[in-house]
């Protein structure tokens, strides 16, 4: 009845207090936690910080019985039920890594109502011997957190998520919470389909992150600029910075270390115990930089991390997002810096056209990379296409680098037809494939070696570039890449056309381009590493 409901609400901010020893719900907290109290299904889109735990944990207090919470990583699992337990609240869980005594004290406090939460595998709830022992207890909820594991690409506990449509099948009356930071409207949709979650409400958080600067710069050398990124913006300040290979983060971890940063290096190639020793100082000294490969971060809740560094590409806007979203979860003022170049888009594309996988999947992984080469390409504020990309709208933020030095715009179109045609007459007259470097090269006439020995200097675009120089022409190939003018492929990182550019090369379509904003000069002394 509604006169119990608003008792259980206003016991949530009792709960709140008592427990958790805050004052105050954040944003968004109260309305889903009254709803999920009441008896009805959630699904709750949040960014990463925003606060999603209490929206299932406060609702398995309140609520008669054990809430079940389904999380695909086990060590998170861990660490959340050591932190509830600190705080006097029955939590327990059920993996892999348990003894069967261990088990068997878990399951008989579930059975004798002696929980609040249990954490479960996702793969757990695929054994009849789990869904048995469910049975016997008395569930308050279901949370299924990181729900976006539903979605199609990429993700290891694809199957296992799926089979969860089958809570709803089987206890109808317990009402299920399914949360994730991955707020697409496509994996939007997918949730809501393969859940089953129709009928259940959707509160959706801003994913802004107020707080976060971001600017993405183009690359030229990557540990220099970061280097002087770092002692102008973020000395002594804790920060990651994520790089694509492991090799990348050693050597950029001995860099910063030699130029007098407090560095360390993490990756899946390091041994358990380093990698634990090196988190745990991270997260307990002041002011170290984590060199990391994506592998690092997942669940970290370090509130003082005061930039997020990106060496490499990101895969995608959503890993891009992620990945970001780790700095600044105290509300403190954060940057979050990339630096791209061509050579990025050219890793990035081998190693999609060497993925496993369908043709499908593949298409998927070069429209996600393709999105992000557009976010780093625009003109645009970069919040405000970040926020459109998952399905929200902003107004020109004033905090990342297009809104604070605006780029120049200018008409590409020209530049573009004399770089196409030249990937067009190399085609046709020669039947050869070039990578950026060698176009660039015969577009500013320079007589190379390699462009002597295959006689490129007779082409009739030889020469026609020398108007931009090579940094500006680079740029050019950047962003007819981003806008799909442009396609490069194979080992070498060759140049072909694609369907649209015949409309650039038949005057059809213009191409406005942006110009990079002049990098200031600063005198900064570097190490080697
Ligand atoms: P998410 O799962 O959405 O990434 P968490 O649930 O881990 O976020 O919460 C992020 C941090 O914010 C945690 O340290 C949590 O204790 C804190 N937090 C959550 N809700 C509140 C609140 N109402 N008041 C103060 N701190 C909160
Ligand atoms: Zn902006």
């Amino acid at each position: 009845t509604s006169l119990d409901h608003g008792l259980e609400a206003s016991e949530a901010l009792g709960v709140l207090g008592r427990v958790f020893g805050y004052a105050s719900f954040r944003e968004g907290q109260q309305e889903i936690i009254e709803h999920v109290v009441a008896g009805d299904d959630a699904l709750v889109l949040m960014p990463t910080g925003g606060g999603k735990s209490l929206c299932y944990q406060i609702p398995a207090l309140v609520r008669p019985g054990t809430g079940v919470v389904v999380s695909p990583l086990i060590a998170l699992m861990q660490d959340q039920v050591h932190a509830l337990t600190a705080l006097g609240v029955r939590a327990g869980f059920l993996n892999s890594t348990q003894d069967p005594d261990e088990r068997r004290q878990v399951e008989t406090a579930f059975l004798a109502g002696e929980l609040d939460l249990l954490y479960l595998a996702p793969e757990r709830l695929r054994t009849e011997a789990a869904l048995r022992l469910l049975e016997r207890g008395t569930i308050s909820l279901f949370a299924i957190d990181e729900a976006h594991c539903v979605a199609q690409w990429g993700h290891d506990f694809r199957p296992d998520y799926l089979a969860l449509s089958m809570l709803h099948e089987r206890w109808p009356d317990v009402p299920r919470i399914a949360l994730t930071a991955t707020a697409t409207p496509a994996t939007h949709a997918e949730i809501t389909e393969r859940l089953d979650l129709h009928k259940a409400r959707h509160f959706v958080a801003s994913f802004d992150r107020p707080n976060i600067q971001y600017r993405i710069v183009p690359k030229s050398e990557p540990k220099r600029q970061l280097l002087q990124f770092l002692r102008a913006e973020h000395p002594g300040d804790a920060g990651i910075v994520y790089c694509l290979s492991r090799a990348s983060v050693e050597k950029t971890a001995e860099f910063l270390v030699a130029n007098g940063i407090d560095a360390l290096p993490y990756h899946a190639g390091l041994d358990a115990a380093t990698r634990a020793a090196n988190q745990a100082r991270f997260l307990r000294e002041d002011g170290l930089v984590m060199v990391a490969t994506i592998a690092f971060g997942m669940g970290i809740d370090k509130p003082d991390v005061r930039f997020v560094a990106h060496l490499d590409l990101p895969k995608s806007v959503e890993g891009y997002y992620q990945e970001t979203g780790r700095a600044g979860r105290d509300g403190l003022p954060s940057t979050a810096w990339l630096t791209y170049g061509l050579q990025d888009v050219v890793q990035q594309r081998k190693l999609i056209d060497t993925s496993e996988g369908d043709d499908a999947h593949r298409r998927r992984l070069a429209q996600h990379l393709d999105a992000m080469l557009a976010l780093c390409e625009t003109i645009e504020c970069r919040r405000v296409r970040l926020l459109e990309y998952f399905g929200q709208q902003g107004a020109p933020c004033g905090n990342c680098d297009t809104c604070l030095t605006p780029p120049e715009a200018w008409d590409g179109t020209i530049a573009a037809q004399k770089l196409l045609s030249a990937v067009v007459r190399l085609a046709r007259e020669r039947r050869q494939k070039f990578g950026a470097g060698q176009i660039i090269d015969i577009l500013l006439g320079r007589m190379t070696p390699k462009v002597v020995q295959h006689g490129h200097d007779t082409l009739t675009v030889f020469g026609v570039g020398a108007d931009l120089d090579e940094a500006e022409w680079r740029a050019v190939v950047r962003q007819l890449l981003a806008q799909g003018l442009l396609a490069v492929e194979g080992d070498y990182g060759t140049l072909v056309l694609t369907e649209a550019s015949a409309e650039v090369l038949g005057r059809r379509r213009e191409v406005p381009m942006r110009r990079d904003p002049q990098r200031p000069a600063r005198a900064t002394t570097v190490a080697a590493g």
